[in-house]
């Protein structure tokens, strides 16, 4: 059981997974969408590299990502992925 604060990576790829127009928006403007997270070099890099097939399956998230398939699992339950849209505004 994995317990303990999660990452904002984790909370990152959860939301994508949920949310079309976030998954749209961190593909799409992934540096704008990053603003303001806390990411290790290699979870940025895992993010800038990941594209809609990445987003097909679970396990292909799992290789997208690196993460586990208990990693995504936390990733997409946790109530953090579920509560927020990504902060980047698309109208003033
Ligand atoms: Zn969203």
């Amino acid at each position: 059981m994995a317990t303990g604060r999660v990452r904002d990576f984790l909370i990152l790829i959860g939301h994508a997974w949920i949310c079309l127009d976030c998954r749209r928006m961190l593909l799409e403007e992934t540096e704008a969408t990053l603003v303001g997270h806390k990411l290790s070099e290699f979870e940025r890099e895992r993010l800038m590299e990941m594209a809609d097939s990445s987003f097909r399956t679970m396990m292909d998230l799992e290789a997208a990502t690196g993460l586990t398939a208990e990693e995504v699992t936390l990733a997409i339950d946790h109530p953090r992925s579920r509560l927020r849209h990504f902060g980047k505004r698309v109208r003033g």
